[in-house]
């Protein structure tokens, strides 16, 4: 049993998760294929599809609950009384019935508005139960080939267990997508993404973190939860530990670049319903700044960030322009900061890491 369908956990607290989650894997396309436009919430669905089954059933039931019209829930508890152990009894059939019955009365009768209405809301309820279509245009197309290239000299496996799943790229170049997630926990504390540039020909990797955290788009509380804790960590690990510095160990430099820091907090919406278009704050607030507005402030809000973060429609440019992130770092460098520091455990994080291989 996966983390989403764990009912041992706040619901609410999952689908805040799963949110961030389909949040990270939107901003990963968006980088990866250059997109001025971000990807819909369906097609991003299709993507946890294709990533894993297994977390896409789990995490569509959980983000499609809270769309339940009262209708639905009605017929789910109808048919759920009425279900025997030998007979059980199927909430659509229950509404045909009534729609059925419906039908027949209000046909032909004129200006019945509240009749019509009642038999509107049984056809979107009936059409609540039928199963969510994947699209056969998925956004990203697999690539089996890449894996097998030894003369690219990858810097190798990453986590101890890992799967990963290649995907061509319009560039030519391959996005290569990790979705981590342990078994059966019920101390997740949200989701984080892991971008790399993978330049194969020099041998060296650059990369940026981020770290997902749903509020309730005015203030996030640095004494809630777990915040301070993960706020420390990346500061700790990433801007402290001199990730946040250039070639020459400054954090800013001379000429036309941002200072180099390379983690980042992403403070994520609530998701309203899975029929509306999916809006995200855009937000990306580098660590440091993260840490100076801790120094006198409780909480960080639009107004104390303003003038210090990103927005969504520039971040994944300036990335790609090499002007946010961490500076070059060789394999070596590289896969000794995961192992020294730690971040390849991943006991209390749902982690999306991503790499894009430049070929
Ligand atoms: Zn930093």
């Amino acid at each position: 049993m996966d983390y989403f369908s764990n009912d041992r956990v706040n619901e609410g607290d999952r689908r805040d998760t799963a949110f961030q989650l389909v949040n990270a894997l939107r901003e990963v396309v968006s980088i990866s294929r250059k997109l001025n436009q971000p990807i819909s919430y369906e097609q991003t669905l299709d993507l946890v599809e294709d990533l894993n089954p297994d977390i896409y059933k789990s995490m569509t039931v959980l983000l499609d609950r809270k769309n339940e019209s009262d209708w639905v829930k009605y017929y789910k508890e109808l048919a759920e009384a009425q279900s025997t152990p030998e007979n059980e009894i199927n909430p659509v059939d229950l509404i045909e019935k009534d729609l059925k019955e419906l039908n027949s009365i209000a046909l032909n009768k004129g200006n019945k508005r509240f009749l019509k209405k009642r038999i509107r809301d049984y056809k979107s309820a009936i059409e609540f139960f039928q199963p969510r279509k994947i699209s056969e245009h998925k956004i990203l197309a697999r690539d089996t080939y890449i894996a097998e290239r030894k003369d690219l000299n990858l810097n190798g496996k990453i986590y101890e267990r890992e799967e990963f799943i290649d995907y061509k790229l319009d560039s030519n170049n391959v996005l290569r997508l990790r979705l981590l997630h342990p078994d059966n926990a019920e101390n997740i504390i949200g989701a984080d993404l892991i971008y790399e540039h993978l330049d194969t020909k020099n041998g060296r990797i650059r990369f940026l973190h981020m770290q997902y955290k749903t509020w309730d788009n005015k203030s996030l509380n640095f004494k809630a939860g777990s915040l301070n804790a993960q706020i420390e960590k990346m500061d700790r690990n990433l801007c402290k530990a001199g990730y946040c510095n250039n070639d020459k160990g400054k954090k800013t430099i001379s000429g036309f670049r941002l200072p180099y820091c390379c983690a980042f907090l992403r403070p994520t919406s609530k998701l309203q319903s899975s029929n509306s278009k999916m809006v995200s704050t855009g937000l990306h607030v580098p660590i440091c700044e993260v840490k100076k507005i801790m120094e006198t402030e409780k909480s960080l809000n639009k107004k104390n960030v303003s003038g210090k973060n990103v927005s969504y429609k520039i971040f994944d440019e300036l990335f790609n322009a090499r002007m946010i992130g961490s500076r070059w770092l060789t394999y070596e460098e590289h896969t000794n900061f995961y192992k020294e520091r730690n971040l390849l455990d991943i006991d209390n994080i749902i982690r999306l890491h991503a790499q894009e291989i430049i070929i």
